[in-house]
């Protein structure tokens, strides 16, 4: 499974290491795989979350004004460009999960994200099927990073290794599409949710809830009736821990 996930941060680091126009992207490309080799025997991280690591602080450097001022210097051709670079808070990306990204894709829904998942959809179709409908692909399959509709820039594909940790796969994706939070959806569908006044639910609330919450929502998608109780109390924490990189 290493290899796999190693097959896939090398193409997300060449990648990003070709965009800052780096003079040796082969030579850079090694570089960073050693360092990530270095750390799993300096601070007995596992490969993958060496190379989580070693990536991230790559991503961070490549969106600073002196890496992206380098990149701005490419003609403004058609062609593969950092996530965070297709989004922003006008136009969020909506996802499609594929299975083994399910539980990742509801946190994303708690975030504030639309996150489809469609178990019908053949694993294969699945990038052709997002690329048709507008949405970025949530994988944790590295060989879709080498398909040609994302080596060229038309689909967007969020990858995260299977090895990390959910909390550690959303705040990898979150901080490679640059995400901030926004206004919680239904962590089962993905409907936005609809303030209601407590009178008009009250029969649906359970008696000992009603006694100390008042605010009360409804999912547009599904109509099951939310709040936020102890459940919340412990996802906020997790969602701000990963729109902060942590
Ligand atoms: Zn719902």
């Amino acid at each position: 499974m290493d290899g796999r996930i190693e097959a896939g941060f090398r193409i997300q680091i060449r990648r990003l290491v070709a965009w800052t126009r780096h003079a040796d992207v082969e030579g850079e490309v090694e570089r960073l795989v050693e360092r990530a080799r270095l750390l799993t025997q300096a601070e007995g991280l596992g490969l993958p979350r060496a190379l989580t690591r070693v990536y991230t602080e790559l991503r961070e450097q490549a969106a600073r004004p002196a890496g992206a001022a380098a990149a701005d210097e490419r003609p403004p051709a058609a062609g593969w460009r950092p996530p965070w670079h297709r989004f922003d808070a006008a136009h969020p990306p909506r996802f499609l999960c594929d299975p083994s990204t399910a539980g990742l894709g509801r946190w994303l829904r708690a975030a504030g994200y639309e996150a489809a998942a469609d178990a019908s959809i053949p694993g294969h179709r699945l990038p052709e099927e997002a690329l048709a409908r507008g949405l970025a692909l949530l994988t944790t399959e590295a060989e879709v990073l080498e398909r040609r509709i994302v080596a060229n820039g038309s689909l967007a594909v969020a990858w995260v290794p299977s090895a990390l940790t959910m909390r550690e796969q959303l705040a990898l994706v979150m901080g490679d599409l640059a995400l901030g939070l926004r206004e919680p959806r239904c962590m089962v569908c993905g409907g936005a949710l609809v303030a209601r006044e407590k009178e008009a639910v009250r029969a649906r609330i359970p008696p000992r809830t009603a006694l100390w919450k008042d605010e009360y929502y409804v999912c547009s998608g599904c109509d099951r009736l939310f709040w936020q109780g102890t459940h919340w109390e412990r996802i906020a924490p997790a969602l701000a821990a990963a729109a902060r990189g942590a």
